[in-house]
């Protein structure tokens, strides 16, 4: 919770030095990214901002995450021809496991996997600028549906 908050508290503070107006449906959107709950999409996104602002249109949560995106305030993640989904409380490369059947998204807290990047450099002599780490597979509970 307390990182939520400071993810929250981060946004804001990013789009007013940018001179971006913080309506309170911006700040609904900001509010579900830097909760993160799934890693939603935008359509997860308006649902839950719709919730207490029922006129909020998609196009809004588009241009409020596409800002946030191009700011860096949050990691887009895209699959091909699924919806993009999308990371505010993290919004650096890091390790994602992904269910194939539900979708859902979570961010594996294995010792490790953080190191690998830097691992990786060393290595190589690469300097690394990104990177991608997805772990596909079913969770638990779309295991016992089965
Ligand atoms: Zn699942
Ligand atoms: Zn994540």
């Amino acid at each position: 919770m307390a990182d939520q908050q400071a993810r929250l508290a981060a946004m804001v503070e990013r789009l007013r030095q940018e001179g971006h107006r913080i309506t309170p449906q911006r700040l609904a959107v900001l509010r579900v990214l830097a909760a993160s709950q799934g890693h939603p999409s935008v359509e997860q996104i308006h649902e839950r901002v719709k919730a207490d602002f029922p006129t909020t249109s998609l196009a809004t949560i588009y241009k409020t995450v596409t800002l946030l995106r191009q700011l860096g305030e949050v990691l887009e993640l895209g699959f091909g021809h699924d919806a993009s989904r999308y990371d505010g409380q993290r919004p650096y490369p890091h390790p994602h496991l992904i269910c194939l059947n539900c979708g859902e998204i979570l961010d594996p807290d294995l010792a490790g996997l953080a190191d690998l990047p830097q691992a990786l450099a060393q290595q190589t002599g690469y300097r690394i600028v990104n990177h991608r780490l997805d772990f596909f597979g079913l969770c638990p509970r779309c295991q016992k549906q089965d």
